[in-house]
């Protein structure tokens, strides 16, 4: 598993940081935003860490975030009124924490464009 020992995302998928822990499985851990922007707003990361979404090697990475992320949503029975996935990439991006993950925003009217 590829890992960086300053990262704060592999810390929780290393279960060394303390998350709000809403699912997991073999590629992926989903945990609640820290500050979240919607009612439901889950980070889907990959276990392997990659610094952002063009960085991941390996496709099934990729895959297993976004069905998490549809997971998340309906086990919560959110999926009927839309739902917003979002992957931050690179500073102008705004991108903060460079382990790539997966906003699921959920829960309330979105508008477009995003800032
Ligand atoms: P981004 O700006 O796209 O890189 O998103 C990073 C997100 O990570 C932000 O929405 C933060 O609120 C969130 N965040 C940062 N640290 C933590 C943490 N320890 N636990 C949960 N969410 C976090």
């Amino acid at each position: 598993m590829k890992s960086d020992p300053n990262c704060i995302f592999c810390k929780i998928v290393a279960g060394d940081i303390k998350s709000d822990l809403v699912a997991q499985d073999e590629r992926t851990v989903a945990f609640h935003d820290i500050a979240p922007a919607a009612p439901l707003h889950v980070l889907v990361v990959p276990r392997n860490h990659y610094p952002d979404a063009a960085a991941v090697e390996d496709p099934a990475d990729l895959q297993a975030m976004f069905l998490m992320a549809r997971r998340v949503v309906r086990e919560r029975g959110m999926e009927d009124t839309g739902y917003r996935l979002v992957l931050n990439t690179g500073p102008h991006a705004q991108q903060s924490v460079f382990h790539v993950h997966l906003h699921v925003l959920a829960g309330r009217q979105m508008s477009w464009p995003p800032g």
